[in-house]
C-alpha cells in the first residue's frame, strides 16, 4: 500500500550519487517525501512540520561519507531524528513500583485495549520484577469488563479483588487501597472504567480516584492504529488527570506507527508499552528504532 521511504528517498537519490555533499536544495526535495510518508504515517502535520525543519538544518551542508550514497545518509539522518524524538528519560519498562503497595492507575477509552493491558502488565510484574499484584475493576457499568479482569487474573495467576455488585469506584478504588495494604500486596492496579468518547463525567470519576490513590504510576492505554484521535486523547488525559507514560496497542496491526511519534512530540509523555496481540504475552517495552523503522519503511 504504501512505498516505502528509504526507496523513494533512494529514487530521489539516485541522481545525485555521484556528487559529494548535500545541497540545501537536495535536502529540501528528500525531506518533501519524507514530509509526505510521515502524513502517511499518520503523524500529524504540525509534527510533520517540525521534524522536517528540524532535520534540514542536521542535514544541510552536510558531507556526504564515502561509503554511503547521499540517499543512504538522509535516510540515517532521519531515522536518528525519528529516534531522537521517540525517545523517552529512563528504561520505558520499568515502573515506579517500589515502596509497597504501589498503586498504578489505568486509564483511556473504553476498546482501546485497557483491560488487557492491566493483565498484561500484571503479568510482567508478577513474573519479571517477582512483584505480587492486585488487580481491580473500577468498570462499574460494564460488570462483563469486571468479569473479563477476574478471568484474565485467573488465568495468569493473579489476585483480583471480589466484585461487590452497587460499589461506586471511589469506594472499589478505596477498598483496593486497604486490601493491598492488608494481603502484604507490592503493587495494586486499578482498571478504570473507559467511554466511547472523552466525556465530563468520566474524567471527573477517574480525578476522584487519583485523589484517593495518589497513583505512583498513571498509564494512558490507546489504540496505536486510531493515529491522531490517539493523540488528542493523550493530551486530555494528560492535562485533566496527569499521565505518566502512554502504552500503545494494536502495534500487531498494519499501521505504521506515526501515531508514536506524535504522541511523543504532542504530550512529552514516554510511550512505555506496545500492545502486539491478544495473548497475556504480547507485549513489549517499547523501542524507539523499531517504530522508526517501522515509519520508514
Ligand atoms: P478496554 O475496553 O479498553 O478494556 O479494551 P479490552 O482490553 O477489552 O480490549 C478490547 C479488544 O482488543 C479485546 O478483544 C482485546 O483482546 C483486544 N486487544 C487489546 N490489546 C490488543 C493488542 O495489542 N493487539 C490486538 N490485536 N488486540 C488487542
Amino acid at each position: 500500500m504504501f512505498e516505502n521511504l528509504s526507496e523513494r528517498l533512494s529514487g530521489v537519490f539516485d541522481r545525485l550519487t555521484k556528487q559529494g555533499a548535500l545541497s540545501e536544495e537536495d535536502v529540501k526535495t528528500a525531506l518533501r517525501e519524507v514530509r509526505v510518508a510521515l502524513l502517511e504515517a499518520d503523524v500529524s502535520l504540525p509534527v510533520a512540520r517540525d521534524f522536517v525543519k528540524k532535520v534540514q538544518e542536521q542535514a544541510t551542508g552536510q558531507a556526504v561519507t564515502k561509503s554511503v550514497t547521499p540517499g543512504q545518509q538522509v535516510v540515517k539522518i532521519v531515522h536518528d531524528a525519528l529516534v531522537d524524538v521517540l525517545r523517552g528519560d529512563g528504561d520505558p519498562g520499568k515502573l515506579k513500583v517500589d515502596d509497597p503497595p504501589a498503586p498504578i492507575l489505568m486509564v483511556g477509552l473504553q476498546g482501546g485495549g485497557k483491560t488487557t493491558t492491566t493483565a498484561k502488565i500484571a503479568k510482567r510484574l508478577k513474573e519479571k520484577d517477582g512483584k505480587r499484584v492486585l488487580m481491580a475493576s473500577l468498570d462499574v457499568y460494564r460488570p462483563a469488563a469486571m468479569d473479563q479482569l477476574a478471568v484474565l487474573g485467573a488465568q495468569i495467576g493473579v489476585d483480583t479483588l471480589p466484585i461487590v455488585p452497587g460499589q461506586k469506584p471511589v469506594d472499589i478504588a478505596r477498598r483496593a487501597k486497604q486490601q493491598a495494604a492488608l494481603g502484604g500486596y507490592d503493587v495494586y492496579m486499578l482498571d478504570t472504567a473507559g467511554r466511547l468518547h472523552i466525556d465530563q463525567a468520566l474524567m471527573q470519576e477517574v480525578e476522584d480516584v487519583r485523589n484517593v490513590v495518589e497513583p505512583r504510576e498513571t498509564l494512558l492505554v490507546v489504540d496505536g492504529l486510531t493515529g491522531q484521535v490517539a493523540v488528542e486523547v493523550a493530551e486530555e488525559f494528560d492535562a485533566k488527570i496527569g499521565i505518566t507514560g502512554v502504552v500503545l496497542t494494536r502495534m500487531d496491526g498494519d499501521g505504521r506507527g506515526g501515531a508514536a511519534l506524535s504522541m511523543r512530540a504532542v504530550t512529552g509523555k514516554p510511550i512505555r508499552f506496545v500492545g502486539t496481540g491478544e495473548k497475556m504475552d504480547a507485549l513489549e517495552t517499547f523501542e524507539p528504532e523499531r517504530i522508526a523503522g517501522r515509519i520508514l519503511g
